[in-house]
């Protein structure tokens, strides 16, 4: 199967030939006709899966294909949750549009609106955005939706877990009602039907993956060891390994920041990437590390989300994540477009019960060993802990999630006590995680 076979034209097929690829991916082969078609798609495919050409290519071409005003109004709309992930995409699609007439932009928060403003009046055909950033412009009068032919969520489990639902529909209430929709989701959980349902028009269901499975290729370890020994052990795996392009995972913004600092004075380079950061840092941390210029790239879960860095070898989870999908996500930046990655996990005593949980997600133990000279000494997890771990699993896991990211802020910004990690999935007494209105708090990572 050729990118021709599946109906593309020759301009595309020509641009993803300069990018290198020979062949579809499974994702591609079975989502490009259907879109082609005009149908609506739901869409469960791994981060990696090439998911972001899969929608590409066929909205280009049909926005390529069909006539439209010579002012050039919106006509394919992308939202994703985060700017990263927009800025990724956006990329993608100014490669694959290299060889059609078509004006692709993006806009997403953090960075000043008026050259977005200006980009938006000239005419776009296609806008790369996230919900927040793309209703204050919207406001503005700068963007309308009113000839938005093809709607497209990407990584749409992430804009729920972020809270993004009533932005997005707000959004879609200023569309045309006939218009084709894609919704794209590394998982296709409940949530994910139901906000589907009120979207889509008898989509055709693509699976690429099994719910939840991780990428092929990937193998995974988890050490064990003592907490305090965690950093140490970090720096041994680099070094004695050599390792020259990793990602590491901690669960707050703090630890991120604590653990980028404790690499740089062991002579690794490295930078961190969190919610904190300014968009600017943020861009160059991502920039240096795709660019061989740094090492390390230390993040959190929601501002790792999308990241897209062709080939990464290695993945390491400072810290379990305490929502078990969220380690699914993690791993899916190693192994990616089918090459081999390694996933490794730290694990200390407290982290049982998260690698519990997650080996139940997977259906798979995860191979288990221990480093010599880093023998765990605290093997009993602590009572407090495995009762709290409890409820970070338990149905309000989401709910749970964004406080423990909350959570990291506060505890960073108004130096109260620290609290251990595990109990910041802790629901407090008066924060459920909504606003006084009951809507949930959008957080932009
Ligand atoms: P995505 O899942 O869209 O984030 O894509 C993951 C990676 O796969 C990106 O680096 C793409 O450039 C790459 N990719 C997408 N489609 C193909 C393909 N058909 N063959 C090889 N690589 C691809």
């Amino acid at each position: 199967m050729t990118f021709s076979d599946l109906g593309l034209s020759q301009a595309l097929v020509k641009a993803v030939e300069e990018k290198g690829y020979t062949k579809p991916s499974p994702i591609q082969e079975k989502a490009i006709p259907h879109i082609l078609e005009g149908k609506d798609i739901l869409a469960s495919a791994q981060t990696g899966t090439g998911k972001t050409a899969g929608f590409t290519l066929p909205v280009l071409q049909y926005l390529s294909e069909t006539k439209h005003p010579k002012y050039r109004p919106l006509r394919a709309l992308v939202l994703t949750p985060t700017r990263e992930l927009a800025a990724q995409v956006y990329d993608n699609v100014r490669e694959y549009s290299k060889y059609v007439n078509i004006k692709p932009a993006v806009v997403f928060g953090g960075v000043k609106p008026a050259s977005q403003i200006a980009t938006l009046r000239r005419g776009v055909d296609i806008l790369v955005a996230t919900p927040g950033r793309l209703l204050d412009l919207h406001a503005q009068k700068a963007v309308s939706f009113k000839r938005v032919d093809v709607l497209i969520l990407d990584e749409a489990d992430r804009m729920l877990d972020m809270g993004f639902v009533r932005d997005i529909n707000k959004i879609i209430s200023f569309m045309p009602a006939k218009r084709q929709n894609l919704l794209f989701s590394a998982t296709f959980s409940k949530e994910i039907k139901k906000l589907a349902s009120g979207i889509l028009r008898n989509p055709v269901e693509v699976e690429t993956a099994r719910q939840n499975s991780t990428a092929k290729k990937v193998t995974h370890k988890v050490f064990k060891v003592d907490k305090k020994k965690k950093t140490e052990v970090t720096v041994k795996l680099i070094k004695d390994n050599n390792w020259n392009q990793v990602l590491i995972f901690t669960r707050t913004k703090h630890g991120a920041n604590r653990l980028t600092k404790n690499l740089l004075k062991a002579k690794i380079s490295a930078a961190a990437i969190h919610g904190n950061k300014s968009q600017a840092a943020r861009t160059k941390a991502l920039k240096n590390f795709k660019d061989n210029s740094i090492r390390i790239l230390v993040a959190t879960d929601i501002a790792a989300r999308g990241l897209d860095i062709p080939l990464l070898p290695h993945v390491i989870n400072y810290e379990l994540p305490n929502v078990p999908e969220d380690y699914v996500h993690r791993i899916g930046r190693t192994g990616r477009a089918g090459a081999a990655g390694e996933a490794i996990s730290l694990v200390c005593s407290e982290e049982t019960e998260y690698q519990n949980e997650i080996e139940k997600l997977l259906k798979e133990k995860l191979e288990t060993k221990i480093i010599e000279g880093f023998e765990p000494t605290d093997t009993a997890p602590p009572k407090r802990a495995a009762t709290q771990s409890k409820s970070s699993f338990g149905k309000k896991k989401k709910k749970t999630n964004a406080n423990a990211q909350n959570n990291s802020t506060d505890n960073s910004k108004k130096n109260k006590p620290k609290r251990k990690p595990h109990f910041k999935g802790k629901k407090p007494a008066n924060t459920s995680g909504r606003g006084r209105t009951g809507a949930p708090k959008k957080k932009r990572f």
